[in-house]
């Protein structure tokens, strides 16, 4: 397993890994905030982590060779902070945080690298970074999240999938996180009506959940505790270790599948037109 990641290797055991040719990187996105009274505050690090890592031992049966970078663990959280632990980052500081991780891995020679988000807090910030990123320095950086990887397997569970409820509790099972289910709970689980009863500024038109499907004027996200007491968004209780392994076992080959397809259409490193000339560490 250390084999895969990066910060485990020696430089020395990194420059061999080069030589002989990556595939691509993975580099996983988490949070540390609060995720109910059952799971603790780094279940987005330890499912984005974890993901990366099957992936890559996944990956090499294939004979496709990704590396796994350290997880970006303190993120976009600020609606959390109402919950002792939760830390956060600003959005400001979290986009130079995104291009400096990216960008000392391109220094390095790795010619793909994968964002593997475990927290959808970082979803709209990490679109707007991956667009600003290829618009400066032409290289291309998807963003896989665990949730949309895994969307036909979850939207079969009727439930929604906001907050440290039953899909995100039912993979942190499967995946050996930390959870107490004797402490799951069911909070706010209709988002819109739990908004408006705290007296919130409510719309019928308004998207108060990323997955909502059909029409809808986008809000900005609320401080948690306002409609949860809990912090969960959802219902916990629902969460099985089977639904878990049904979600890891369709994320896993889709994050390998994208490495690959993506490797196999990696551009060189020439500078892009639009490249910006701030390396002066080269
Ligand atoms: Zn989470």
């Amino acid at each position: 397993v250390a084999r895969h990641m990066l910060e485990k290797m020696t430089w020395t055991e990194v420059d061999e890994a080069i030589s002989r040719g990556v595939d691509a990187v993975l580099l996983p996105f988490g949070s540390i905030e609060q995720h109910g009274p059952h799971m603790p505050l780094d279940t987005d690090c330890f499912i984005a982590g974890e993901l990366a890592k099957r992936a890559a031992e996944h990956a090499e049966t294939e004979g496709v060779r990704l590396l796994v970078a350290p997880t970006v663990n303190v993120t976009l959280s600020w609606y959390h902070m109402q919950y002792a632990g939760s830390l956060r980052l600003t959005t400001e500081t979290f986009m130079r945080v995104f291009t400096d991780v990216v960008d000392s891995l391109f220094h390095h020679g790795f010619k793909t690298v994968i964002v593997v988000n475990g927290h959808g807090g970082n979803v709209a910030a990490l679109t707007v970074a991956i667009n600003s990123y290829i618009e400066k320095t032409g290289r291309r950086v998807p963003v896989a999240n665990w949730l949309e990887l895994a969307g036909d397997v979850v939207s079969e569970l009727d439930t929604p999938t906001t907050h440290a409820e039953e899909a995100e509790t039912s993979l942190a099972i499967a995946l050996g996180q930390r959870v107490d289910m004797d402490l799951a709970t069911n909070d706010a689980f209709n988002r819109s009506d739990a908004v408006r009863d705290a007296g919130l500024p409510w719309s019928a038109v308004g998207r108060y959940d990323a997955h909502h499907r059909g029409p809808g004027a986008i809000v900005p996200m609320d401080m948690l505790r306002d409609i949860s007491p809990s912090g969960v968004i959802g219902d916990a209780t629902r969460a099985t270790r089977e639904t878990g392994e049904r979600i890891a076992e369709v994320v896993i080959p889709r994050l390998v599948q994208l490495a690959r397809e993506f490797a196999e259409r990696a551009p060189s490193n020439d500078p892009h037109p639009n490249q910006e000339v701030l390396e002066p560490w080269k």
